[in-house]
């Protein structure tokens, strides 16, 4: 369970109301019952629940049950897409081992706002459900074409697109190296966007296979070829 909280060993902690509900009326725990807590920080504790009344919940932490994980260095670069479907991108980018969610504006983006908060509260949801011990990033929503300008030079870039070629030799040589993965909006990208990714440095432009994928799809095929190059 995430908690806001520091932790150590004694600490006492009462939830907010949506964990404590959580832990109270779905997961049914009672006074005695043991579960991990982890902050993003201080790694994985052994707590206890020392109160469960209607108004509060208070846990006792205990032991330290795993020390904490480096963030993930794959930085995963989207499209905005609607609601669900973004939902969806959000929590399997975080599954696939993404330590940074960068929302970037495209000339055919959908989704012209994004709710940060939400996008967060899904991290924390995919974080608590895969295990992981830190809390992926979430960067404010930006212009493909400001993130590109800005593009940090050690940055590798895979970028996925339909029309890509099948690079299986330029994907060798970023084996171990710090990487970004682009997904484009449900329209695609425009000609002059596929020209300025072209010309960062390191850019591997690839293709996913013969048939168009729908974005979330996309993501999670591309962040899986990610995953066994940066090996983090
Ligand atoms: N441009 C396509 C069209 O309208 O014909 C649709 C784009 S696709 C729905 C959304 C994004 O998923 C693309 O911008 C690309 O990043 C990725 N994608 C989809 N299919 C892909 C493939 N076969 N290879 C690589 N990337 C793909």
């Amino acid at each position: 369970l995430f908690v806001e909280d520091a932790l150590s060993e004694g600490a006492e902690i009462a939830l907010a109301d949506q964990p404590a509900n959580y832990v109270r009326n779905v997961m049914r725990m009672k006074e005695g019952d043991g579960l991990l807590l982890f902050n993003g920080q201080d790694g994985e504790w052994g707590a206890r629940l020392s109160e469960v009344a209607k108004k509060r919940v208070v846990l006792t932490v205990e032991e330290k049950t795993r020390e904490q994980t480096p963030q993930p260095t794959l930085r995963y670069l989207f499209a905005p897409l609607k609601h669900a479907r973004l939902d969806y991108m959000v929590q399997k980018a975080v599954e696939m081992g993404a330590g940074r969610l960068s929302p970037v504006i495209t000339r055919r983006t959908q989704a012209s706002r994004v709710n940060v908060d939400r996008m967060r509260a899904n991290v924390v949801e995919a974080a608590e459900q895969c295990g992981i011990l830190s809390i992926p990033e979430i960067d404010d929503p930006e212009q493909l074409s400001r993130t590109i300008d800005s593009w940090p030079a050690d940055l590798a870039l895979i970028f996925c697109d339909e029309e890509g070629g099948d690079p299986a030799a330029a994907l060798s040589s970023l084996k171990g190296r710090p990487l970004g993965v682009l997904i484009g909006p449900e329209g695609g990208f425009d000609d002059a966007e596929r020209a300025m990714l072209l010309r960062v440095p390191s850019v591997v432009r690839l293709s996913l296979g013969p048939r168009i994928l729908r974005a979330d799809t996309a993501a999670v095929a591309a962040l899986a070829v990610a995953q066994s190059i940066a090996g983090d």
